[in-house]
């Protein structure tokens, strides 16, 4: 499998796109302001047909580009149904921003266990609320390869400091990533890669971060 990040935006977002090699049907996860002419432009160059926009949360720096690319390539956005309201009315989970960001109808689920293909590759929808209510992060099994959003993030998580962060849930759902394969490549909303095993302290996350 291929995949490819594009950091943009005033937060250095992570945008990717995540490709099957055999069929070149592709996915585009978290479009980031200003990641979708680098998208574009990588999506013809290697020939990859994008099938669908998977958003792992609804932060404004991670659907930024969604409206832009959904009509360009007539694909599908999928998101979380608990992240589906700011998706639709970006700002009304409070989180100050100074873009402006349009709004999308979602057209599709990303609901805890789901399997969404991608070609011949298969993401697995674990739900990981905490950071938002609809956080998902998607698992491919065969290529242990997850990407995280701001769930998980090398040698940290994503803020609980907002409006809608529930801290308990996040604990939890760290928990469930914790009982990934060691050997699990974890691709985040922001910064670098890093693997599940690397990343020690995920079932006592309350312990290490619990007063932030
Ligand atoms: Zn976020
Ligand atoms: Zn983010």
């Amino acid at each position: 499998m291929i995949i490819q990040p594009f950091p943009s935006g005033p937060l250095d977002t992570n945008a990717y796109v995540v490709a099957c090699a055999a069929t070149h049907d592709a996915a585009i996860v978290d479009p980031a302001p200003d990641s979708s002419e680098k998208i574009i432009a990588y999506m013809s160059k290697y020939n990859y047909q994008p099938q669908k926009i998977l958003l792992t949360h609804s932060h404004w720096d991670h659907i930024a580009d969604a409206a832009l690319l959904k009509a360009h390539y007539q694909i599908p956005v999928l998101i979380h149904p608990d992240d589906a309201g700011n998706l639709e009315r970006p700002g009304s989970d409070r989180l100050p921003c100074r873009l402006n960001i349009p709004g999308v109808s979602p057209d599709g689920w990303l609901e805890e266990g789901a399997e969404i293909p991608v070609g011949a590759l298969t993401f697995k929808v674990i739900h990981t609320p905490g950071h938002t209510p609809g956080g998902v992060c998607l698992y491919c099994a065969a290529h242990r390869l997850l990407l995280s959003g701001d769930t998980l993030f090398k040698g940290s998580m994503g803020t609980l400091a907002l409006p809608t962060a529930q801290p308990q849930l996040m604990w939890n759902s760290l928990k469930k990533l914790a009982r990934l394969p060691p050997d699990t490549k974890a691709f985040p909303g922001h910064g670098p890669s890093t693997t599940i095993g690397a990343e020690s302290w995920l079932d006592q996350a309350e312990k290490f971060f619990g007063n932030n």
